[in-house]
């Protein structure tokens, strides 16, 4: 048994720090604010596997497969639901390219279809049918509670013996060669340091700085921060929008019904580079970029209230594809989510755990497509589509 330190109390650590307490290892995780508080709890809570290379589409495949049986797993409720995604097309170019897409999807299982704008009206009965040509719809997606779902791995994990230490930020990282064999951290004004045997960077926006302690370049991965935001309306009647409704083309602009309470979230790809990585003020420019596409897709939006807008961070890689992978011997990087990270969580927490511990992985997760060096040698993936 080999000691573990975990950097960053996100969906991605803490998954990552339950998968390897399940395998038997010593695991301490270090979370600089609370738990919870980068970007897993300022997400949509949304879950795809209509993804456009195979990539992706497989890893959220068998993730979505992990989603379905987790809160038997984790012993708590995560509120976990297929509602689908509908991505609706405004031109034939995009009807094509969503045609090319469901191929794809449905060589690799995932059972996505074109649907006319009938059956669409029927599962999102306040949807304008008239600006959209078909929709692409995979009932198999779905959502989930970040908030149940972190604190669910979370109190798993502790469970299992994982040392999870919150308002505790990692300063320095100690290395000899190509190993990383001690990690600093401050905890209520003092620091200390904990010798360990492997180090997994999951700090999203912030693991160019993680980097930086190890000894590397601080863009060796060049992620960076834009600031992400949303808004939600009161609660409504179930059923208007369960499914997250995408038009790609209109800034990416989106709405989904919260499984908890039934308020409208609403996003769109209307995002800037963030000023810093506290940057987290609302703008009254998104809050009108966002109604305006909202009200277009589902028209009775214009009556219901807002009730809260929030800002979060999208890390993101210059593809959009996480960073999952190897930097050094024994120092790990799982990064860089854009709009993906808790999707993703249950499918890349296992197969770091794995990779990590074994070498190799079950979880079919393409190492060389998330390769965190692929920047360095210059080559870039297909770009995911960055929604999430
Ligand atoms: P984070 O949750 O950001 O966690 C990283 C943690 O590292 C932070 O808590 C930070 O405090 C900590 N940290 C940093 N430095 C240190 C240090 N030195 N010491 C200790 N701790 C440190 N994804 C989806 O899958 N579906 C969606 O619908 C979706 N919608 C989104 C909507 C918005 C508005 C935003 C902002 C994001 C959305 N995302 C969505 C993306 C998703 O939230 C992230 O990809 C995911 O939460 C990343 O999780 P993580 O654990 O990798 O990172």
């Amino acid at each position: 048994m080999s000691k573990i330190a975990i950097i960053g109390g996100g969906i991605t650590g803490v998954a990552t720090a339950y998968e390897l307490a399940k395998l038997g290892e010593e695991v301490v995780i270090f979370e600089k604010n609370y738990f919870g508080s980068g970007s897993t709890f300022r997400c949509a809570t949304g879950i795809r596997a209509q993804f456009t290379d195979e990539a992706n589409i497989r890893l959220m495949k068998y993730s979505i497969e992990r989603w379905e049986k987790l809160e038997e797993e984790l012993e708590a409720e995560i509120g976990f639901r297929h509602s689908g995604y509908l991505f609706l097309a405004t031109s034939e170019e995009e009807v094509e390219a969503f045609k090319n897409n469901i191929k794809l999807q449905n060589r690799f299982g995932v059972p996505t279809r074109l649907i006319d704008m009938d059956e669409a009206k029927e599962i999102v009965p306040p949807l304008n049918t008239e600006p959209f040509l078909a929709g692409a719809w995979n009932p198999m997606d779905g959502k989930a509670n970040p908030f149940k779902t972190l604190f669910a791995y979370l109190m798993k994990a502790k469970e299992l013996g994982v040392d999870a230490r919150e308002h505790t930020e990692v300063v320095a990282l100690e290395r000899e060669g190509d190993e990383i064999t001690a990690v600093k951290f401050r905890s209520n004004g003092k620091v200390e340091t904990v010798k360990v045997d492997a180090v997994l960077n999951a700090a999203n926006a912030w693991a160019p700085l993680i980097n930086e302690m190890a000894g590397l370049r601080r863009d060796i991965v060049p992620i960076k921060a834009y600031k992400h935001q949303l808004v939600k309306t009161e609660p409504l009647e179930r059923g208007q929008a369960e499914p997250l409704v995408c038009p790609p083309a209109w800034d990416d602009a989106y709405i989904i019904q919260d499984g908890e309470d039934g308020g409208i979230i609403c996003g769109a790809g209307i995002e800037h580079k963030a000023r810093s990585l506290n940057d987290y003020e609302p703008t009254y420019d998104f809050l009108r970029g966002v109604l305006k596409y909202a009200v277009k897709i589902a028209p009775p939006l214009r009556y219901a209230h807002i009730v809260r807008q929030w800002a979060g961070f999208y890390a993101k890689t210059p593809d959009k594809n996480p960073a999952i992978g190897k930097l050094l011997d024994n120092f790990y990087i799982a990064a860089g989510f854009s709009g993906h990270g808790f999707m993703m969580a249950p499918a890349v927490g296992e197969a770091m755990a794995e990779f990590m511990t074994k070498g190799r992985s079950r979880v079919p997760l393409d190492w060389e497509w998330y390769d965190p060096y692929r920047f360095e040698r210059g080559e870039l993936r297909t770009s995911a589509f960055q929604i999430g």
